[in-house]
């Protein structure tokens, strides 16, 4: 282990909020180290590689949504740091269908917040599909882990991108981020002004808030798609009009698959895509994870394990 970040997910490890929660599991799921050893039958990594791990542990290559390619949804697979030992942790395992090769120019602690939060919104961002040209209107609401990346992602694949935050006083920071437009749905009809914009061929959602997201999706273009990322405790309400008039559809985006994520790390190697982390020693992981928790923490909060 070299460098581990803090998600909102450790929730479901440290929280118990899993499907045993008498086994203690070691939270973390942005994990960015180097091969110590490797098991047998494993020939394309070796000792002294630069590796990452995220949420997916390593799919098994033999069930049936495997065999059709869906790694994702791989219904034989671990999730880092939930149902396996993640990375607060001075060593760690993953299968190597898991394992993400990093990027020699990044350093470990640059990389990890990437290996999660980072390819959730570029998987995000992916499923807005072939509908989303160059220059087309791409909404990222909220600016926080996972929003503040998104705007950046968003910026560098070249869509035309909309900040929709209810916090306030963050105009600066989205344009800093890449932004063409700021909305602040306290003051605004985030959909209005989207359709001012001409309407959004893509939402990114990341609150962690469903109420806050049903009032966007009357925001999005002919065709355009809600994609949630951010896990709310409450249902996002949609009038069944918004969707039918205009074929817009609301999806969930599941993280992505290990050679994504090696994508993912291109890009932001390229593009020098870089989250905005708080970095703590590993001793301090208690509070690290309180930081996360807490929601004060700009924006992402990184355990140096090196
Ligand atoms: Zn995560
Ligand atoms: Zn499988």
């Amino acid at each position: 282990m070299r460098a581990c970040g803090v998600c909102h997910s450790d929730v479901l490890a440290v929280e118990g909020q899993r499907a045993d929660p008498s086994t203690p599991v070691v939270p973390g799921h942005e994990i960015a180290g180097v091969v110590e050893a490797v098991g047998p039958g494993v020939n394309a990594w070796h000792q002294g590689d630069r590796v990452g791990v995220g949420f997916f542990n390593g799919h098994c290559g033999e069930c049936e949504l495997c065999r059709r390619g869906d790694f994702v949804n791989c219904d034989n697979q671990h999730q880092t740091g939930t149902t396996f030992d993640g990375g607060y942790a001075e060593v760690t395992y993953a299968r190597a269908s898991g394992l993400v090769r990093l990027p020699d120019e990044m350093d470990a602690v640059d990389l990890a917040p990437l290996l999660c939060a980072g390819l959730t919104v570029y998987g995000a961002l992916l499923q807005a599909g072939a509908g989303a040209l160059p220059g087309a209107l791409v909404a990222i609401q909220g600016i926080g882990g996972l929003g503040h990346l998104g705007i950046e992602y968003a910026a560098k694949l070249g869509y035309r991108v909309a900040a929709i935050t209810r916090s306030g006083e963050k105009a600066g920071l989205a344009k800093q981020l890449g932004a063409d437009h700021y909305i602040d749905s306290k003051t605004a009809d985030p959909a209005a002004v989207l359709q001012e914009l001409g309407g959004a061929t893509a939402i990114v959602a990341t609150a962690t808030n469903g109420a806050s997201m049903s009032p966007l999706i009357p925001g999005l273009a002919p065709r355009g798609k809600a994609i949630v990322v951010g896990a709310a405790p409450d249902p996002i309400e949609v009038q069944t009009f918004d969707i039918i008039f205009g074929t817009r559809s609301v999806i969930g985006s599941l993280t992505g698959s290990s050679i994504e994520n090696e994508d993912n790390l291109q890009l932001a190697q390229r593009h020098g895509i870089r989250s905005m982390n708080e970095v703590m020693a590993f001793s301090e992981a208690p509070r690290a994870y309180e930081q996360m928790m807490s929601g004060q923490a700009r924006f992402r909060v990184v355990l140096d394990v090196a």
